[in-house]
């Protein structure tokens, strides 16, 4: 992440981990966007499920996601409470995943009048507070 300044980055609180999602977190540490596919139907999905959203089969995989998709909306946020009132503005986006499943995040490193729908993003990981993980946020290319 690329941060106007040190005072204007997002939060980076640490994320409550089920059975579900501890491998997708875990690979965030690693620096690698883990997504599940339907080894039945063969569709990506997130957020990690146990069984596949589409077919209902639970023969699901884990696969590693390329990183990079595309803005599918965005929104600008300036007010928020802390401790994310320090970060706004802000871009709260919905990113469509070239391998398919759209992602709620943020576009970072970029000033918000610059994003747009349809920008070309890849991944990037912000360290959580407690070391543990990193939460995937996406930058333009
Ligand atoms: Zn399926």
């Amino acid at each position: 992440m690329t941060p106007k300044n040190e005072e204007d980055a997002l939060p980076t609180p640490a994320p409550r981990t089920t059975p579900e999602t501890e491998r997708f977190w875990e690979a965030t540490a690693d620096g690698k966007l883990l997504l599940k596919k339907c080894a039945d139907c063969g569709e990506y999905h997130h957020y990690p499920r146990s069984h596949c959203p589409f077919c209902f089969s639970d023969e699901t995989e884990w696969t590693e996601a390329s990183g990079d998709g595309t803005v599918y909306t965005y929104t600008v946020t300036h007010q928020n409470a802390a401790p994310y009132d320090e970060a706004t503005p802000y871009v709260l986006a919905y990113v469509e995943l070239d391998d398919g499943p759209r992602v709620m995040t943020n576009v970072v490193g970029v000033e918000p009048e610059d994003v747009s729908v349809g920008q070309e993003v890849t991944v990037v990981f912000d360290e959580t507070d407690d070391g543990e993980y990193a939460l995937p946020r996406f930058a333009p290319m």
